[in-house]
């Protein structure tokens, strides 16, 4: 692409968003809803600019901070280079997501979502880390550690080295 969003040899050919690859500074933009999301209104007027035959703006992608959810009633957010955690954090990642969702329909679609999923619980396909080990890493009572060679050895027990999380349905 190029600073317009334009697909490089291409006339009237442009992309935003997860199928754009635009470098800023020599990288590439991440695939992130952030991105997409000021790609869209900066393309639209540029669209228009180009049918009045005035001269595009480039592209500039601004970094607002990150939203990771993390957890029920808890994410982590950095609004501005500021730190917001724990269940604000969370209420500003969800006022985000549903202030940045366009139109009244989808809007009212995504709260019933919500709204379902609080009375519902998380689907089959979630898995979730109940945060607890079952005690395959820790350290156990017994025999001092074999040499590398002969713990490689085969052995009829299970991997205990492949249970690393407790992972369920919550
Ligand atoms: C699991 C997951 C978690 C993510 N978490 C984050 C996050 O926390 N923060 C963040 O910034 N980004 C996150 N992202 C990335 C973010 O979702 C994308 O970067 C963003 O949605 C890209 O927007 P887009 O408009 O380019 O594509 P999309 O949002 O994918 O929109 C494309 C639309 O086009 C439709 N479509 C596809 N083919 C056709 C067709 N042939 N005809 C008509 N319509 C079609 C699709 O149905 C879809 O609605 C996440 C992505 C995933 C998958």
């Amino acid at each position: 692409m190029d600073e317009y969003n334009r697909v490089v040899g291409q006339q009237n050919v442009y992309a935003i968003g997860d199928c754009a690859h635009l470098l800023e500074n020599g990288e590439p933009l991440a695939s992130t809803a952030q991105v997409a999301v000021q790609q869209g209104p900066n393309l639209g007027r540029n669209l228009v600019k180009q049918a009045l035959g005035e001269p595009m703006k480039p592209f500039k992608f601004q970094y607002r901070g990150d939203l990771v959810s993390v957890g029920a009633l808890d994410a982590v957010c950095s609004p501005y280079g500021w730190s917001v955690f724990g269940a604000t954090g969370w209420l500003l990642f969800k006022w985000v997501y549903f202030s940045k969702m366009p139109t009244m329909q989808n809007r009212f679609r995504l709260l019933s979502d919500w709204l379902l999923h609080s009375l519902q619980g998380p689907t089959v396909a979630r898995l979730h880390y109940n945060g607890q080990s079952d005690g395959a890493n820790e350290p156990q009572p017994g025999p001092a550690p074999q040499p590398v060679a002969a713990a490689a050895a085969p052995s009829a027990e299970p991997n205990a080295t492949d249970r690393q999380t407790s992972l369920g349905e919550g």
